[in-house]
């Protein structure tokens, strides 16, 4: 008899790492993916030259020594060379005011005192909790040991401290009025989230935790896959799972798309709990709680529009991210909005021919606008020309001539991202925080042999989907 075998459904982070463990483990693997690459949601993809990136900001384990470095290692994923923008954003004003985030904390202090000498006290307190943060990171938590977690107890009076805390309510710590506005926008524009959130990712940024792997999200997923397929692997693209078999209450391997089936030992379905749940297991192993976890799928999409152009301009000097405040609101896809979140790749030359760059506009949205206008497909392609039209516009005014250095632009959607990956609407299941902080895969019930990793299951970003499939693997050869 054969080492164990176990059949992957899907090449994203949770199912990548699962294999290059599983191959490091000496079990016989095969990943099964529908799209023509690895990395799921961690991808890019290229236009006449330009990379547009559509996943990594920050990416955590950039440092030696780290448990999530050490899984890098692991995975092979850890390019040669990891950039460190030196700032995590700019925020801008149409008055010409400017808000720095530089990652060296000192020059932010000076920064921050400088443009609000008046709010001195809570900006002393906000950089003493970012030192604080530069001792420990939440994902080298989830990824590393409970040694990891203990680390955690150092900090707790000032995890306490600012748990409580939103980007928003944060900022109105601030009197100085631009502050207020600003500060609530640095991470991401996201002003709903936790600031440990934020500390954790500036404080990581000063200490080179956190980075971006040059080349981009697919170059870093492409690395995985490398080394997976060193390791022994198999990846089948283009090739979609429709069922996972099931015999007297154990996963006994997959049902392709072409009908045909493939054995295995044991199955990891990267693919999200809902679409494995109710698609490839059509729907046979909902108890009360998982019934209740997908009762209500998500509308919202952080992050859902990718608007990215490749210009006939040089963007090495810019800053690395920007949230730029308009003169006036405007419409744009299903809100009306007052400011635009911009990534400019100008950082890693790679990205676009020698001296020009790439510009991304980034738009939280909605799955049913856009499932609504993808009905018609003219409607639709019209909408993406008219908020390429309308930003260039907008931004116009700080980027002169932008609209005439356009070499290329590319809008996805909600609905493309569906289409390459299968997280589609009602991919956010109820969280289960006890998974989240210890990226433990979700077993299905009534089903032994059968593990789903990955975002939707509870999987934190890149590191703790990929934590997750390596839990996994070690799950499976447990039992
Ligand atoms: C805009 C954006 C920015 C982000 N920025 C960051 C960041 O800066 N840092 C960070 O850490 N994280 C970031 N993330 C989050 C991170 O990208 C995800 O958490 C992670 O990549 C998800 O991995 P996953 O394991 O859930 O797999 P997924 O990405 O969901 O991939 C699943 C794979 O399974 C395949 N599949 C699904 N169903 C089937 C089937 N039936 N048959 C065959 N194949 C199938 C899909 O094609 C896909 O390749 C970002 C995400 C987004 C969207």
């Amino acid at each position: 008899m054969g080492s164990p075998s176990v059949a992957i459904i899907g090449a994203g982070m949770g199912g990548l790492a699962a294999g290059v463990y599983g191959q490091r483990a000496g079990l016989r693997t095969t990943i099964f993916e529908m799209h023509d690459k690895p990395g799921g949601l961690c991808t890019a993809w290229t236009r006449r030259g330009y990379t547009f990136d559509g996943c990594i900001h920050h990416l955590a384990g950039c440092r030696e020594g780290t448990p999530t470095y050490r899984m890098w290692e692991d995975l092979g994923a850890m390019p040669r060379e990891v950039l460190f923008p030196a700032e995590l954003t700019q925020v801008e004003t149409p008055d010409g005011k400017r808000l720095t985030v530089h990652t060296d904390l000192e020059r932010l202090e000076a920064h921050l005192l400088d443009l609000a000498p008046g709010d001195s006290r809570p900006i002393r307190r906000y950089i003493g909790a970012l030192r604080a943060f530069t001792g420990f990171d939440l994902f080298d938590a989830m990824t590393g040991t409970w040694r990891e977690w203990a680390r955690l107890l150092r900090p707790v009076p000032t995890v306490i401290r600012w748990a409580p805390l939103t980007m928003r309510t944060f900022a109105e710590r601030f009197r100085d009025p631009f502050l207020r506005q600003a500060m609530a926008t640095i991470q991401y524009d996201w002003v709903d989230t936790p600031v440990m959130l934020h500390l954790n990712i500036l404080a990581g940024g000063a200490v080179r935790r956190y980075g971006f792997p040059a080349g981009g999200s697919l170059r870093f997923a492409q690395s995985m896959a490398d080394r997976y397929l060193a390791l022994g692997g198999e990846i089948r693209y283009r090739t979609k799972v429709e069922a996972i078999l099931v015999e007297r209450s154990r996963a006994v391997g997959v049902r392709l798309a072409d009908r045909s089936e493939h054995r295995a030992d044991a199955v990891i379905s990267n693919a999200t709990p809902h679409a494995t749940l109710h698609r490839l297991l059509g729907g046979k192993y909902l108890d009360d709680r998982l019934r209740a976890s997908f009762a209500r799928p998500q509308d919202e999409v952080v992050m859902g529009v990718h608007v990215s152009f490749g210009l006939a301009r040089d963007l090495s000097r810019e800053p690395h991210a920007l949230v730029l405040w308009l003169r006036e609101p405007v419409k744009l896809a299903d809100r009306v909005r007052d400011r635009l979140d911009l990534e400019l790749y100008g950082f890693d030359p790679s990205l676009a021919p020698p001296g020009k760059g790439v510009l991304k506009v980034l738009l939280d949205t909605t799955w049913s606008y856009w499932s609504e206008l993808g009905r018609d497909r003219a409607r639709y392609r019209a909408e993406k020309e008219r908020l390429v039209e309308t930003i260039l516009r907008l931004l116009e005014p700080r980027f002169p001539g932008i609209t005439g250095q356009v070499e290329v632009w590319d809008v996805a959607t909600p609905l493309t991202t569906e289409r390459y990956t299968g997280v589609g609407p009602g991919f956010v299941a109820k969280p289960r925080w006890g998974a989240v902080l210890s990226a433990r895969p979700m077993a299905v019930p009534g089903v032994k042999g059968l593990q789903i990793v990955g975002q939707s299951a509870g999987g934190a970003g890149i590191p703790g989907c990929a934590a997750m499939g390596r839990n996994a693997m070690a799950g499976l050869q447990k039992k």
